[in-house]
Formats: structure tokens, sequence, C-alpha cells
């Protein structure tokens, strides 16, 4: 089974901090770690290997030090890393970014299943899945908190809901954005650990993975973001006192004063 994995660098806090002028991420001085979800869906596409044989490929579209999150992957048990990276990408939205990764899947060439967290802890979309089974034109579900069958030719998962769960059943090959719920992530071996060491991973650019120079980075981005702002803080609640109809009463008055 041809595994990809798509991880994400991102920074190490939940205290995300946003450049007033180019709206864009404070990155600097900030620790990267692989996002929180994205250890799921290695650990999902590494058991998958181990299950039914063959290679799990993981990628990232990244600066240069995202090679970091790829060694840590392939000390986890992914088999070959790709970085793409250029310039070029700068300032892509999740558009670019998932047709950036759906033409590095291309250039990967054969596969059976995509793998992706459910969503970035700091771009917090979850589009680039979905966005990603789009490009490729491939079917997916999203939020999987577990594969109850795998064959060649489909599989059959349940995917999370608010209510509880549905079982879906897809053809292959299909992308699946995963949950927390779906696994307990190991911890690298030592073994795992000196074969990241040694690994070389791939790295790409624009040029290498054929992507058209009009969808990319920022100039590819059909969306831009405007403004970002903290919300003003809400003021304190009124808390009503007295018998429940005395109460009704007057808080049927005062939403009469807010609709007038
Ligand atoms: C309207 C808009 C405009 C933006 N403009 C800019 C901008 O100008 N400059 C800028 O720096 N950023 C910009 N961004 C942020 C940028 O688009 C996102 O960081 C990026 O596309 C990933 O989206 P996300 O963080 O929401 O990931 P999600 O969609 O939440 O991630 C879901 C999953 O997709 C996979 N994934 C996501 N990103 C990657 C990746 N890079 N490599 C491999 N796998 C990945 C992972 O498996 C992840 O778990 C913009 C975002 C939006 C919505």
């Amino acid at each position: 089974m041809e595994i990809i994995v798509c991880i994400k660098q991102v920074p190490n806090t939940t205290d995300v901090r946003i450049d007033p002028v180019t709206n864009t991420l404070i990155r600097e001085g900030v620790e990267s770690v692989i996002n929180p979800f994205d250890a799921y869906a290695i650990e999902e596409g590494v058991s998958l290997k181990e299950r039914f044989g063959g290679k799990v490929t993981v990628l990232t579209m990244g600066p240069p030090q995202a090679e970091k999150a790829l060694r840590e992957a392939i000390s986890l048990g992914c088999d070959e890393a790709v970085l793409v990276s250029d310039r070029k990408f700068a300032g892509s939205d999740t558009w670019a970014t998932s047709y950036t990764l759906s033409a590095a899947i291309r250039k990967i060439g054969d596969f059976d299943v995509i793998l992706c967290g459910k969503q970035a802890s700091d771009g917090d979309t979850a589009q680039v899945g979905p966005g990603i089974s789009a490009h490729l034109d491939i079917p997916q579900v999203t939020y999987v908190k577990k594969i109850e069958e795998i064959s060649a030719a489909s599989a059959k998962v349940e995917r999370m809901t608010e209510e509880g769960f549905d079982v879906v059943e897809t053809p292959l090959p299909c992308l699946l954005t995963v949950v927390k719920e779906i696994n307990t992530p190991r911890l690298p071996s030592l073994k795992g650990m000196m074969k990241a060491k040694a690994a070389k991973p791939l790295v790409w650019t624009a040029e290498d993975i054929g992507a058209d120079p009009a969808s990319l980075g920022l100039d590819g981005s059909p969306t831009r973001v405007v403004k970002i702002f903290t919300p003003a803080p809400r003021k304190g609640g009124e808390t009503l006192k007295g018998s429940a109809e005395d109460v009704s009463k007057e808080l049927a008055e005062l939403l009469k004063e807010i609709v007038v």
C-alpha cells in the first residue's frame, strides 16, 4: 500500500501572533513542531504500512527548516520525505497550498491513501486536505476516527460527527483527514532516530513539481486576509434575581428594549 502523509510545521504555542502590517503569522522566535493532528496521520500511515506492507511518504510545503519535521516523521516510521520549498510559495492561501501539495503528490506518483490531520493548529481552516482531494479529483472523507476495513480497492471508515459517527465507504485512491480519536501516536524508536539522522529528504521547487506559476503564492491565492483582530472582551452579563414570574417579566421588558 502506497501511503502519503501531509504534515505541517506549526508554532509550538497557542499564543499565535499576527503581523499587523502583512496579516500573516509571526513565526520568528517561536519553536516549530509537527502540527499535533498530523502526528495521528503519521501513526495511521505507519500502522497501515505495518499491516499491509508498502511505503509511507511524508510531504510538507514550507521553508527549509521544515526538514526538521520530516526527519521527525522518519523517526516515527515514515520511509521517504519530500519538502516542497520555494520563495514562489510565499503568501499562499489554502487554495494555493493545496494546489502546490497536489502537484507534488502527482510527482510522487502512484498512491492508495493520502492522510492529513483534520486541521492545523495555527491556520485552523481544515481546508487543505479537502483542497488536495479536489485538485487531484479523488474522494475524501474528513474527521476519520477509525479505519474499519481497507482493501486494494476500497476503505470503510468511521467519520466523527457531533452526534456520534457515520460509516462511510470510499473507493481508493482517496484522501482521509483524521481526528485524535483514531490512534495513540508512538514515540520514536532508537532505530528510527538513527534512520532520521541519515535521511536525505527530497527538496522540490515550483519548477520541479511542474506547477503553474500563476497558481502559486500570494499571486495565485484567490483569497486575501483583509483584517485580523482580537474581538473586544464581552461586557459582564446581568443576573436577574427574584421569583420566576418577576424574572420572566423583567426579561421580557429587557428583550423588548433590545429589539426596539
Ligand atoms: C484567506 C487566507 C489567506 C491567507 N494568506 C496567507 C498569506 O498571505 N501568507 C501566509 O503565510 N499564510 C496565509 N494564509 C495561511 C495559509 O493559507 C495556511 O497556513 C495554509 O494554507 C494551511 O492552512 P491551514 O493552516 O488552515 O491548514 P489546515 O487546512 O487546517 O490543515 C489541514 C491539514 O492539511 C495538511 N497541511 C496543511 N498545510 C500543509 C503544508 N504546508 N504542508 C503539508 N501539509 C499541510 C496537514 O495535514 C494539516 O493537518 C492564508 C489563509 C487564508 C485562509
